[in-house]
C-alpha cells in the first residue's frame, strides 16, 4: 500500500482516483457499507425510485476541470434545481425572487420597484451587506426583515438551532436573491444528476485496479490493520473524517448538525408536484420534504405509479454517535478549529480534507476541486509518504 484514504465520500474517492492513475496502490477505508460518503444514494426496489440516503443531492459546479473530470466517470441528466417554500399556507418560489416578492407583498413590482422597495427595508434595518459579518445581518441587509422573518429565521433557527448572528454570513450568501423570474436554486453553468444513479457514478471512480476498497472499516478501530495505531507513520495518509475526532477531541469537539431523515413510501403517485419543499415557520418541526421522484422525469415509465417515496428532514446536534453532517462553526468553533490546523500542519505523513476534515461546508464539485488541486500539488509519490500536510 502507497497510501491510505480514510473515507470513500468525494474527496476520498477523488485523491484515490488521482493516486491509482498516478501508479500508487491505494487502499480506500470507510466505516460505512457503500461508498460515495453522503452523496450516496440507490435504488428503492418496490418503486423502482433513486432514493438519497443523506438528503437530495443535485451536482452544480462552474469549475471546467471538475466537469470535465466528473464526465469521465457519469453522463448527468439536464436536471434543474428548483425549491419552493411553504409558508403561513401559501407556497412561494425561492430563491427569493421577483416572482416570491410580487407575491409576498401582493404587488406587480418590476426589477427596480423591487429593487428600491428591498434597499429601503434593509436600510430601514440598518445593515450594510458588505460589513455583515454574521448570518442575520446579511440576510437582512440582502432582502430585509420582512422577507427574512418569513422566509429565513425559522428555517434557520430549525436548521441550526444556533443564533443567526453567531452563524457565518456565508452560510446565506449561498442562496441568491435575484430580481428576474429566474427561479433556479443554483446558478451554476453546469447542473444534473448522475444519468445511472450516484451508485453507478460512485463505483466508477473506484473502480481502478489499484484501488482497494474496505468498507465496513473504522479508521479507529485498533483491532483492525488499517487503523490509525497500525498505520500512522507507516504509510502516507489522507483522511476525511472529523478533524476534532483524529485528535482525541483535545482542543475540545468543534459543533455539529445531523439531520434524521424519516423516509416513508406514500399510497399515491405525487405527493407534492416537486422534488424539494421548504417549511420556514416554526410550528412545522421539519425544514423540508424531498420527493424523488421528481429528480428523474425521465425515468417515470421505471417508476411505480401508484407509491412515491419522500423523506422528511429533521435537523438537530450531532452527538458522539451520530454522522455529522454540517460544520456550525460558530466564533468558539473557528478558535477550536485554528488549534487543529496547528495539529494538523505538525501531524507528518497525514492530509486533512473533506467536508470533516476541513471543517467546511463544501459541496460536491467544491469538495472535488480541493481533491483535485491538493493531488495536483504532487504530495505523495511511492515510498516517499506525504511531504506536506499543507493543501487545505
Ligand atoms: P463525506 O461525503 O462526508 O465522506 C466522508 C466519509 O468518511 C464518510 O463516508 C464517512 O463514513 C467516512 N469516515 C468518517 N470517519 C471515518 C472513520 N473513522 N473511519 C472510516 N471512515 C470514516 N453537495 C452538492 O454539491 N449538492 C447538493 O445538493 C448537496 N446536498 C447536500 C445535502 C446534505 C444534507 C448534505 C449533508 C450535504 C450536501 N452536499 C451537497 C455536500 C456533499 O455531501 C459534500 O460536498 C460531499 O459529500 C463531500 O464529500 P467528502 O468526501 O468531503 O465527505
Ligand atoms: N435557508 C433559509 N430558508 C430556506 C432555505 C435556506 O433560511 O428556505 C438558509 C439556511 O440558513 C440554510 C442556508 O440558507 O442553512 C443555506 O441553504 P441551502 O439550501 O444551501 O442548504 P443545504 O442544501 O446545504 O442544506
Amino acid at each position: 500500500m502507497d497510501l491510505l484514504v480514510v473515507g470513500a465520500g468525494l474527496y476520498g474517492l477523488t485523491v484515490a482516483e488521482q493516486a491509482a492513475q498516478s501508479g500508487l496502490d491505494v487502499v480506500v477505508i470507510d466505516r460505512r457499507d457503500h461508498l460515495g460518503g453522503n452523496a450516496y444514494s440507490s435504488v428503492d426496489e418496490a418503486t423502482g425510485i433513486e432514493v438519497h440516503r443523506y438528503g437530495s443531492h443535485i451536482f452544480h459546479t462552474s469549475n471546467e476541470r471538475v466537469w470535465q473530470y466528473v464526465r469521465r466517470f457519469t453522463a448527468f441528466t439536464d436536471y434543474r434545481h428548483r425549491v419552493f417554500s411553504t409558508h403561513a399556507g401559501t407556497v412561494y418560489p425561492l430563491p427569493i425572487n421577483l416572482g416570491t416578492l410580487n407575491q409576498f407583498f401582493h404587488a406587480a413590482m418590476g426589477p427596480a420597484a423591487a429593487q428600491a422597495l428591498i434597499a429601503e427595508q434593509a436600510a430601514q434595518a440598518g445593515v450594510d451587506a458588505e460589513s455583515a459579518a454574521n448570518l442575520e445581518d446579511k440576510a437582512v441587509a440582502l432582502i430585509g426583515r420582512p422577507l427574512y422573518e418569513a422566509f429565513i429565521r425559522g428555517y434557520t433557527h430549525k436548521q441550526w438551532q444556533t443564533d443567526p448572528r453567531e452563524l457565518p454570513a456565508s452560510v446565506i450568501a449561498r442562496l441568491p436573491v435575484r430580481y428576474t423570474y429566474d427561479n433556479r436554486y443554483f446558478s451554476d453553468t453546469y447542473e444534473g444528476l448522475p444519468a445511472h444513479g450516484y451508485g453507478p457514478w460512485l463505483e466508477a471512480m473506484a473502480s481502478h485496479p489499484r484501488i482497494d476498497v474496505r468498507l465496513g472499516v473504522d479508521f479507529f478501530d485498533p483491532t483492525q490493520p488499517f487503523s490509525k495505531d497500525r498505520v500512522r507513520g507507516q504509510a502516507p495518509i489522507v483522511y476525511t473524517g472529523p478533524v476534532d475526532r483524529y485528535f482525541d477531541h483535545s482542543a475540545g469537539p468543534l459543533a455539529w448538525r445531523t439531520l434524521d431523515l424519516e423516509t416513508q413510501t406514500l399510497p399515491v403517485r405525487d405527493f407534492q408536484g416537486t422534488s424539494v419543499m421548504n417549511y420556514p415557520d416554526l410550528d412545522v418541526p421539519y425544514t423540508r420534504i424531498h420527493e424523488f421522484r421528481h429528480f428523474h422525469p425521465e425515468r417515470e415509465d421505471r417508476h411505480a405509479q401508484d407509491r412515491t417515496v419522500i423523506a422528511r428532514e429533521f435537523s438537530r446536534p450531532a452527538g458522539p454517535d451520530d454522522e455529522p453532517y454540517y460544520p456550525v462553526s460558530t466564533p468558539a468553533d473557528r478558535e477550536r478549529l485554528r488549534q487543529y490546523r496547528e495539529l494538523a500542519e505538525d501531524e507528518p505523513g497525514v492530509h486533512f480534507g473533506g467536508r470533516l476534515g476541513s471543517y467546511l461546508y463544501l459541496d460536491m464539485h467544491m469538495a472535488i476541486a480541493s481533491a483535485l488541486q491538493f493531488w495536483g500539488q504532487g504530495a505523495v509519490t511511492a515510498g516517499t509518504g506525504l511531504r506536506s500536510a499543507r493543501g487545505r
